[in-house]
């Protein structure tokens, strides 16, 4: 018979309890024991929720209090100095250290956090291993094993899941060593073994090897790691019968099927949802007595699954290798997904029938498992409801909108270019706005205090209203603008205090959208974002911002910057259908954002700037096909601001990644100013431009809002002095890294007087040599 698996459940809670536990006990309300209790009630549920569904092979070792690598951090001892490990297990007070840093205070040491990045093209953020040259590895936490037993003793036979040794060293950087971490395999592997050996002997049958970086391009000393890596591997868990499952995800492994199918592993997932086209090939290619677990149900996204579509793919897996030798799964773990999607009360009943969160994904895992075997009436009924779901989707005028596909299939080449290249824009621009050298500006936000959040809740659950609400609103950006004018910057922002989420803000306004109340996905620790839905043709019925920019210049005569969050980052932070190439669906957003400039230019706001905080973590997760993503993002942010006079200012923003190996796309969107973070790196992205140089205007942050710190004014003065070597004078913007709504007034205040100040000194100084 055929077997059923998931690779990963949601570990955070349908009512978000973990993140409840977490907060608690960093506040000091509950303690470990409470903390650990609750983190059990949650895995238990889970594994009866998993098994009561019917699934055959349940995944344990998927928990985790913070993030999975950060786990096998834990697991082989790899704890950088500065936590004062002194070896033994890793204690809670270790681990969350290196989660979040520590706080001077109660006599404890001040130690910032490991460093955080995206998990590979997701928008989950892992902890960066942090090895050391001399680096050595032992098993300091045996949480697989821990897990596993407490499973074992509710009945329940898991199959655990680690992060492989190999993906595990790729993912990391060596600190104060210029060797690459994968030096260290021979070191680590002896961690790994040990944890086999111990799982085999207290009973584990499979263990769920994940090795998503499979699916990219290794060199050959990866390839060679996998082969060494796994040979050992093999070694230990054939002493004690423990079969391997080499678990990929996230795109193809066609490319390293040569490294592959000479590991021996006893079983290989593949993601058939991102990678469907290499079926053939890893069909053709698997050893004899290798099962493959097939990744059919779209473990990144809530649509339905076309049973029809997936059970015929089962089947010729099924016929070509065997019954036995075939796992159905979802494509990778279902830690991306909202867990159920019955909690929904409000969600719209028609978009309601098309989706699947976790809980529904292991039923369609279970059904369609149990239709392989079987031809009755029964299926029948089934794959004919599906049917109905799916055509409605297909067929809904939610979904599809002539007037939207007209107007993006309407579209011609001067679209997507500005009147007039930069240098005679820029012409106008300094006529009309007149600004001096080293012109200062921030990113938009300004701090959302307990007030904002709190008038916003209270209108959002009807206590005051509309009326109450925007007047509060006006009040908010008035004292925002006043500050502005007060410390003297010299293009103003209206704040965003009526901005719940740069994404979920727009998203709202937008037709083709929507949004769930509880469908919470982990972004990163303790913190988990509702990511919209777009199921349909997306459409802009009326304005979004424009009351609020055009209150904000009517108070004041400086100039007022708009702010918009663009196409690309709309699409990336959201569940995108599936029906239609994700590049169609950015280009229907591009053209709602371009109305909305419009709109805003027509009422007079002269300066617009369209967030892509989000532009680089589109990029495909293999290098040859960055190129066709740079084209069409870049072409998508082009039509959103091409639709303005030479006379509007078009910024751009972006921040959190390394803009380096892109950079020449940046200039190529031809936005005016682009606003980068940089201060955090002590403006690395600065040696760029010895080499590509940039044609327009350039703000580098260079006061990092993801710190408390104030920072002084000789050293932003020092940061843009560093800059001039590199640009020229006249290119140059001041801002801050990132927008501050996360921040407190009491330290944006004196931050933002040292900016103005540091501008200041500097123009000076140019005024003086100049
Ligand atoms: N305009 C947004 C803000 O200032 C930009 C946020 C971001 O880049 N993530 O908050
Ligand atoms: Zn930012």
């Amino acid at each position: 018979m055929t077997t059923s698996s998931n690779l990963g459940f949601p570990r955070i809670g349908p009512n978000r309890e973990l993140k409840k536990a977490l907060e608690s006990y960093w506040a000091g309300r509950i303690g470990p024991a409470e903390l650990e209790s609750a983190a059990a009630e949650l895995r238990k549920r889970n594994w009866l929720l998993q098994r009561d569904a019917g699934l055959h092979r349940v995944p344990s070792n998927d928990f985790s209090y913070y993030d999975h690598v950060l786990d096998t951090c834990a697991m082989v001892g790899a704890v950088p100095e500065r936590y004062g490990w002194g070896g033994g297990p890793v204690d809670l007070a270790t681990y969350f250290a290196m989660a979040r840093g520590t706080q001077g205070g109660h006599g404890a040491r001040d130690v910032v956090a490991m460093e955080m990045t995206k998990w590979f093209d997701t928008n989950y953020h892992y902890i960066v291993p942090e090895l050391r040259a001399g680096q050595t590895f032992t098993l300091a936490s045996t949480k697989p094993l821990d897990e596993f037993t407490e499973a074992f003793e509710l009945g329940i036979q898991t199959r655990p899941v680690l992060l492989g040794p190999v993906s595990f060293l790729l993912l990391s950087k060596s600190r104060d060593t210029g060797a690459p971490p994968l030096d260290l395999l021979d070191g680590l592997l002896p961690v790994y073994q040990e944890i086999l050996t111990r799982l085999g002997k207290a009973g584990a049958s499979w263990v769920q090897m994940d090795e998503p970086c499979l699916v990219g391009d290794l060199d050959s000393a990866a390839r060679a790691a996998y082969e060494r890596a796994y040979r050992q591997l093999r070694d230990a868990s054939s002493s004690t019968d423990l079969k391997l499952l080499l678990t990929t995800y996230f795109g193809e492994v066609t490319q390293n099927l040569d490294t592959i199918t000479a590991l021996p592993v006893d079983g290989l997932h593949v993601d058939l949802v991102r990678g469907a086209d290499q079926l053939d090939a890893v069909m053709e290619r698997l050893p004899d007595q290798v099962i493959l677990s097939a990744g059919v149900v779209d473990g990144r996204n809530v649509w339905v699954t076309d049973l029809k579509r997936t059970l015929d793919c089962l089947q010729r897996i099924e016929s070509r290798l065997g019954t036995e030798r075939l796992i159905v799964a979802p494509s990778c773990s279902m830690i991306h997904v909202p867990i159920d999607l019955d909690l929904e009360e409000r969600l719209d009943a028609e978009v309601r029938e098309w989706l699947a969160f976790a809980t529904q994904k292991l039923d369609e895992i279970v059904t369609l498992t149990r239709c392989l075997g079987d031809d009755s009436g029964a299926v029948a009924e089934l794959l004919e409801k599906n049917r109905a779901r799916l055509e409605s989707r297909g067929t809904s005028s939610r979904v599809h909108r002539q007037e939207v596909k007209d107007r993006a299939a309407s579209l011609r080449d001067e679209d997507f270019h500005r009147d007039s290249p930069f240098p005679a824009r820029r012409l106008l621009q300094q006529q009309k706005f007149e600004l001096p050298v080293f012109p200062t500006t921030t990113i938009g936000s300004f701090p959302q205090t307990a007030e904002v959040r709190a008038k916003r809740a209270a209108f959002r659950n009807g206590k005051i209203n509309r009326e109450e609400y925007e007047r509060f609103l006006e009040q908010e950006i008035e004292r925002i603008i006043r500050f502005q004018e007060e410390i003297g910057l010299d293009v103003l922002v209206h704040g965003e205090p009526e901005r719940n989420d740069m994404v979920q803000y727009f998203g709202e306004q937008l037709t083709g959208i929507a949004f769930t109340e509880r469908g919470w996905v982990q972004s990163y620790g303790s913190r988990y974002v509702r990511p919209p839905i777009i199921y349909g043709d997306v459409d802009r019925p009326e304005p979004m911002t424009v009351r609020w920019s055009t209150y904000a210049a009517s108070v004041t005569q400086k100039p007022i910057k708009a702010m918009l969050t663009g196409p690309i980052t709309i699409l990336q932070w959201s569940f995108v259908r599936d029906d239609q190439a994700r590049r169609e669906t950015a280009r229907q957003i591009a053209l709602a954002i371009r109305q909305e400039i419009c709109d805003l230019e027509s009422a007079g706001i002269g300066v617009v700037q369209i967030d892509e905080p989000a532009l680089r973590e589109g990029l495909p997760l293999r290098r040859q096909d960055w190129p066709e993503y740079l084209k069409w993002a870049v072409e998508c942010f082009r039509l959103a601001s091409s639709g303005v006079r030479d006379d509007t200012q078009i910024h751009t923003h972006m921040c959190y990644s390394e803009f380096n190996d892109i950079i020449e796309a940046i200039g190529e969107m031809d936005a005016d100013v682009i606003s980068i973070e940089s201060s955090r790196s002590q403006m690395e992205l600065l040696d760029t431009f010895s080499s590509y140089h940039y044609p327009n205007e350039i703000g580098l942050g260079v006061y990092d809002i993801h710190s408390p710190r104030i920072p002084s004014t000789d050293e932003m003065r020092a940061l843009i002095a560093k800059a001039t070597e590199h640009l020229a004078p006249d290119q140059i913007w001041v801002n801050p890294d990132c927008g501050l709504k996360t921040r407190g007034w009491e330290e944006v205040r004196p931050a933002l007087r040292n900016m103005v100040a540091a501008a200041r000194a500097v123009r000076s100084e140019l005024a003086r040599v100049g």
